[in-house]
């Protein structure tokens, strides 16, 4: 057997038990902003694996900072001990969030920093001694998929085989220049009873690279404010310098009181999530009653490695090369799209910084299931290109060491598509 058909064997893959999916391709090695199979040949990852991989696969600065790491301290629980690649990496993060945030509290992923955020803001009114059970998201969100962060995500796809047994959230429009003063309403008639509102600043990414103005998530923010809503941004997938600057949330006026990341954190060398927030929260579970303790933490916890992984990658962010790579990709994209904007199979383009997304004329079924999306996965496959669209829509949100030439050859290759498809 081939490693393809081993692993049909033995191995349960995520999105792939549908019929007709199709078969997994043996990877065996990734540089830079490519991976190869083990026939030698070669993709462009113009998602960087799953959007994480904002430096590309392997960086050598990176390898040999885990390395290190490596031999002198894997591993420690994390409860009664700590150790400095915790402690530096949240020294040198919590500085560069926007807005006032003081503590990190450290997970494994992007779905378990959500689920913190929801249990830090549901049990912060409780410990206060109002409590609040409603949460407030976007329609079409994704946050993740344990309980809570699922609960969170309007994506049916996703929730219905659960009905009945989610949190109880009210989910609302994303925001614009008509319903922007019903939304405002809204939250203010959920005063109340709504602990927090999550959001994903700017763009909800798995629900259609679906773009959103500033200027409205910072009146929302307002009057959650107002409203005394906590207010949580999901920044798993914006952080890191992929809307053009460090985090999203640097785009608006009014901070949010919770942050969560993961995804670039690492550079997506290992896995790691983070929760943050000011002391105003923190405070609100120190007591000599234990009941307020917020009794959550994984055998994982701020693993050494996961922290130094994300310090070498937050020393290659800060550089100045990789910001005027990020401004070079956002000026090239925005060049390309405005060359196929009007293509007759083209209903939509969108564009925030690193990333762009095209909306097919045909099909609107943002899903895994949805004929247009295999075909175009098979096609960029084809063509050396991983590419995952969500149903009609493509995008592209590569890593940053992406070449121009790299970047023409997927553009070229969605042209042709345009063309054939
Ligand atoms: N939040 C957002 C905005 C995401 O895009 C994702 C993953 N696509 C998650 C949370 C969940 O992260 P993870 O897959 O690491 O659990």
């Amino acid at each position: 057997l081939n490693l393809t058909e081993r692993d049909q064997k033995v191995i349960w893959h995520p999105y792939t038990q549908m019929k007709n999916a199709l078969p997994h391709i043996p990877i065996v090695r990734g540089e830079g902003v490519y991976v190869f199979d083990e026939k030698g040949k070669k993709y462009i990852d113009a998602v960087s694996s799953w959007w994480v991989n904002i430096h590309g696969h392997s960086h050598p600065y990176i390898a040999k900072k885990v390395a290190e790491q490596l031999n002198v301290l894997e591993h420690v629980i994390f409860a009664g001990f700590t150790h400095e690649p915790a402690v530096l990496l949240a020294e040198r993060l919590l500085p560069i969030l926007p807005g006032q945030q003081d503590k990190v509290f450290y997970t494994d992923n992007g779905s378990t920093a959500v689920e913190v955020a929801l249990k830090m803001c549901l049990q912060y009114w409780n410990n206060k001694g109002i409590p609040k059970t409603k949460i407030l998201a976007f329609k079409n969100a994704y946050h993740g998929d344990t309980f809570g962060a699922m609960s969170v995500s309007g994506r049916s796809i996703f929730t219905d085989a659960f009905n009945g047994l989610l949190f109880d959230v009210e989910f609302i429009d994303l925001p614009n220049e008509d319903n922007i003063a019903n939304l405002k309403s809204q939250i203010a008639n959920l005063k109340s009873k709504t602990a927090c509102f999550i959001f994903e600043p700017l763009i909800l990414g798995s629900g259609g690279m679906l773009m959103y103005e500033a200027k409205y998530l910072d009146e929302l923010i307002f009057a959650c404010n107002e409203a005394e809503i906590l207010t949580i941004a999901d920044e798993v997938m914006t952080g890191f310098g992929r809307t053009g600057t460090y985090f999203a949330c640097e785009k608006l006026t009014n901070k949010p009181d919770i942050f969560c990341l993961s995804k670039g954190l690492t550079g997506g060398t290992m896995p790691l999530g983070i929760t943050t927030c000011s002391n105003k929260i923190f405070e609100a579970f120190l007591s000599e009653d234990k009941l307020k303790t917020l009794y959550h933490g994984h055998s994982f916890t701020a693993n050494p490695i996961a922290c130094v992984a994300s310090l070498a990658s937050l020393d290659i962010l800060l550089d100045s090369k990789t910001l005027q790579n990020i401004k070079r990709i956002e000026n090239k994209h925005a060049v390309f799209l405005e060359e196929i904007k009007s293509h007759t199979k083209v209903k939509a383009v969108r564009h925030t910084g690193t990333i762009i997304a095209i909306e097919w004329e045909t099909g609107n079924e943002t899903s895994y299931l949805s004929s247009l999306r295999n075909l175009l996965y098979a096609y960029f496959l084809d063509k050396g290109i991983i590419l995952r669209p969500l149903g009609n829509i493509i995008y592209i949100l590569p890593p940053y060491v992406i070449s121009d030439e790299d970047l023409d050859y997927v553009y070229s290759a969605i042209k042709s598509a345009l063309e054939e498809i």
